[in-house]
């Protein structure tokens, strides 16, 4: 076992300090139920000290006053500290959350990737120029925000981090960070990168706090001009009223119920790989998860034998032993879990292997396949976010895409077919905000991603996404004539 430190603090204006009222949390060890270690636990009075130190940032201008290139130096250098430290973030990212040790490495290069990517950019923002004939000079600034928060999901608090915060410091905004309160120590890793790569102080804050508590406080505090959210649709529309009340712009990535549609032709080989990626990766806890199948039944009998034996294959451990079937996050998240099979199971559901809690210490949930589901049952459309994949089955390309598109979410979507234009015209009609063809996740730091309907708006990764982290100010002037 990797022995972690004990003790977790706060990072406010450049400093690890406790919360203002001494209080801590216990982090538990999702594959063991005992406690791991303790981390600061932050209220209105950490949250108002990491706002401020963000405020003196931006009002000493200290991201925006330097050339751009210095902070094009700052931003790759975490990600250069964070490699440094991979080892460790890792190690601290699986015991942590439960993840598998090389996710939890896949995570930290992730998050590391976004340094590097989004730093290279901080020197490319460039304004525009503006012809207005003679007599004026007109021209674009892309502005940052100011203060920028960030309020993180426990699935992958560190890549989290590295999507949001690497192009918010890109563009010049300082941040604070509201870390998940079930695992927060990749972001404190990633915090402990980012100081030693020496950005100014307040330029980048850390807490972890209880949502209402923490969370609520930094989503509506006065001194916050921007907000990205990660994390469930409830929370979001909680968090979007208090934007709404002070006029903030948001990011909102949510969750997901994402569909696979199989055709007949497809590579069986492929489909069951991306299965073991798509829904069985960190037990499941992925918003962009394979959470359902569409299949043609003349090839659903031998998918459902094929996913539910991978199922079954899977190793399963703690993560830091690298399993394949890893725990979920914590035992609210199991019996939720849990109770989602059990509901679909009494509804008429049949498993084709698992929904069952595994007889171990942790919070184990066996990878569960369910068959004779209806796309209209709780299973079929409400996000699980757990190791259970709902298989349906229709001859129709038409109403598997009706299927695929019938929640309220639209994150992710899939085709497997070898017929490029089958692929094709299905990945036109797929309404979600990217489309995986043969591949469950192809993609990467470089293509945009985010939802539509209740999966949220507004894109994170690639080029686009630095467009959330700016605004622009134009500048008109009225020249004279000298002569
Ligand atoms: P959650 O909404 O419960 O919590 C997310 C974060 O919000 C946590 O830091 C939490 O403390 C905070 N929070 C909770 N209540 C708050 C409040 N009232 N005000 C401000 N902050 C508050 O989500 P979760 O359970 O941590 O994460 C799982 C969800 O996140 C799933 O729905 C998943 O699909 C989604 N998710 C989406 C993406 C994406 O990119 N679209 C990525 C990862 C996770």
């Amino acid at each position: 076992m990797t022995e972690i430190d004990s003790y977790w603090r706060s990072y406010i204006g450049g400093r690890w300090v406790d919360a203002a009222d001494g209080r801590r949390r216990t982090l538990i060890d999702p594959a063991t139920a005992e406690s791991l270690a303790e981390v600061a636990l932050a209220g209105q009075a950490d949250v108002d000290a990491a706002v401020s130190a963000a405020r003196a940032c931006v009002a000493a201008r200290a991201l925006v006053s330097v050339r751009p290139a210095e902070r094009l130096r700052w931003v790759m250098g975490i990600g250069r500290e964070l490699a440094a430290r991979r080892d460790r973030a890792a190690r601290v990212l699986s015991r942590d959350s439960g993840k598998a040790l090389s996710e939890a490495y896949t995570e930290i290069d992730g998050a590391i990737r976004y340094f590097e990517y989004y730093g290279s950019m901080a020197d490319k923002l460039e304004g525009t120029y503006i012809p207005l004939g003679d007599g004026y000079v007109d021209y674009t600034i892309p502005v940052p925000h100011g203060v920028s928060a960030h309020v993180i999901p426990w699935n992958y608090p560190a890549e989290m981090v590295g999507r949001g915060v690497a192009p918010a410091l890109a563009a010049g905004n300082a941040v604070v960070i509201k870390a998940p309160e079930l695992d927060p120590l990749g972001c404190h890793v990633i915090v402990e990168a980012v100081e030693a790569a020496g950005l100014p102080p307040g330029a980048v804050n850390l807490i972890c706090g209880d949502g209402p508590v923490a969370g609520a406080a930094l989503v509506g505090h006065p001194g916050v001009d921007h907000i990205v959210f990660t994390g469930s649709v409830a929370t979001g529309q909680s968090i979007l009223h208090a934007a709404a009340d002070r006029v903030v712009p948001t990011v909102m990535e949510l969750g997901g119920k994402s569909a696979a549609i199989v055709f007949d032709d497809a590579d069986l080989d492929a489909l069951v790989e991306s299965t073991r990626w798509g829904i069985f990766m960190n037990a499941g806890q992925v918003c962009s998860a394979m959470s359902r199948m569409i299949v043609t039944p003349t090839v659903h009998d031998e998918v459902v034998d094929r996913v539910a034996s991978l199922g079954q294959r899977l190793r399963v451990g703690a993560g830091i032993d690298d399993a394949e079937l890893t725990p979920v996050v914590s035992a609210s998240q199991l019996a939720r879990v849990t109770g989602f099979a059990e509901r679909a199971v009494a509804a008429g559901a049949s498993t084709a292997t698992g929904g069952t809690v595994i007889d171990r210490p942790g919070y184990f949930m066996s990878p569960t396949v369910l068959v004779d589901v209806d796309p209209t049952d709780e299973v079929a459309r409400d996000e699980v976010f757990g190791p259970v994949l709902t298989v349906l089955a229709t001859d129709s390309a038409q109403e598997a895409i009706d299927i695929a598109n019938g929640t309220d979410y639209g994150l992710a979507a899939g085709v497997f077919t070898r017929d490029l234009d089958r692929a094709l015209w299905t990945a036109d009609r797929l309404a979600a905000g990217q489309v995986f063809v043969n591949e469950w996740y192809a993609g990467g730091v470089e293509t945009p991603f985010g939802g539509i309907k209740r999966s949220g708006f507004g894109r994170e990764k690639g080029q686009e996404a630095l467009r959330n982290y700016w605004q622009t100010k134009n500048v008109g002037i009225r020249v004279a004539d000298p002569r």
